[in-house]
């Protein structure tokens, strides 16, 4: 070729290319990464030590670790916070929901991932399951192993994430959190390993799907109402009302129970034995609290297994709610929103069986 028609004919090629680079991004979801802290941003002095720093690496460090996931997606990061999640607050808890409420209202966001650590994953996003008003995917993730770690686990998870958040079928069941290659639905996930990879179970509901690479298989569609659907809201909300849990065992001090209602808890969660059970005089001085007007809701210490009105415990005369499935933490979370607003017990009861 004459060195005078490639002159003309480069620029043409690198225009063809450069449009079709702007056109594969302007195709691609937009997902934003809202970062919070967690052994995922931690970071460790080497890679096969126990301890380490939770909340130590910033969203961008993160994401430069995961080779391709700008493939799947135009992802932004924004920090949020960088904690441990054992310092997540409710404080916390509401500058996230409502950072997300406001992307999720663009047009030009597609979804959302939360990376935050798994201590408190799921009474994060069991709370923005009741309080996001949108059904774009929210996806939260996590890692057992900091990021300076031999085989982190961070980075496939995060990978993982962002696959499921730019999924159509993710759309519509709510808040969900992926790791270790399962996807599992904010009602029912819970911690259940210390310190295992393989930590995250859904013991009575099962997984919602698995996520594989960025190819995801979806099993299961939540059953609970949560995001639109969900009557809770916290715009104008600054601040949580007191809610306790208190744990039950053999010979439980009663005391514990009286000394919270003292501290002006509005709401008392007690994580019973078996279905919800208590000793007598805890259970006197539960029923004491319920006439105070102190909501009263029983749950369970075991790790699986709902908790039912009415079983060991006369519920209806003590002035109780019952926890159904929702282990403590979570049932703290749903307590804490439902007394936002006046509500009575039966109301409140209602909503511990749909949400
Ligand atoms: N303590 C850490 C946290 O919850 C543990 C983890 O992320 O795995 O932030």
């Amino acid at each position: 070729m004459k060195p005078d028609k490639l002159r003309f004919l480069l620029p043409l090629l690198l225009a063809i290319a450069c449009a079709q680079y702007v056109a594969g991004q302007a195709k691609k979801p937009q997902i934003v990464i809202l970062a919070t802290g967690g052994t995922i941003a931690g970071a460790a002095a080497t890679g096969t030590q126990a301890g380490y720093t939770s909340g130590a690496v910033t969203i961008d460090s993160m994401l430069a670790a995961v080779p391709g996931v700008r493939e799947l997606a135009n992802v932004k990061g924004e920090q949020i916070s960088n904690v441990g999640s054992q310092d997540i607050s409710f404080d916390i808890m509401l500058t996230l929901a409502r950072r997300i409420n406001e992307l999720l209202a663009r047009n030009d966001v597609d979804g959302i991932v939360v990376t935050h650590g798994t201590d408190t994953m799921e009474e994060t996003a069991f709370f923005l399951n009741l309080v996001v008003k949108s059904d774009k995917p929210v996806v939260m993730v996590g890692s057992m192993r900091p990021s300076t770690a031999v085989s982190a686990d961070g980075p496939l998870n995060l990978y993982n994430a962002v696959g499921v958040a730019v999924d159509p079928q993710a759309k519509g069941r709510g808040v969900l959190v992926v790791m270790n290659d399962w996807i599992h639905a904010a009602h029912s996930l819970t911690k259940t390993s210390t310190t295992a990879v393989q930590t995250f179970m859904s013991p009575l509901r099962g997984v919602v799907g698995t996520a594989n690479y960025g190819k995801n298989d979806f099993y299961n569609t939540p059953v609970w109402k949560h995001t639109t659907a969900s009557e809770l809201d916290i715009e104008n909300v600054n601040q949580l009302p007191r809610v306790d849990i208190i744990f039950g065992c053999a010979d439980m001090p009663a005391d514990l129970i009286d000394a919270s209602v003292a501290a002006g808890a509005k709401g008392i969660v007690i994580a019973g034995v078996g279905n919800g059970n208590m000793n007598k005089a805890a259970l006197e001085a539960a029923a004491r609290a319920a006439k105070k007007g102190v909501m009263v809701v029983r749950s369970s210490r075991v790790a699986t297994g709902s908790v039912g009105r009415n079983v060991e415990v006369n519920d209806d005369e003590m002035g109780f709610i019952a926890s159904d499935e929702l282990n403590p933490q979570k049932a703290r979370i749903l307590l804490s929103l439902a007394l936002l607003k006046q509500r009575s017990r039966e109301d409140i009861q209602k909503m511990f069986y749909s949400y």
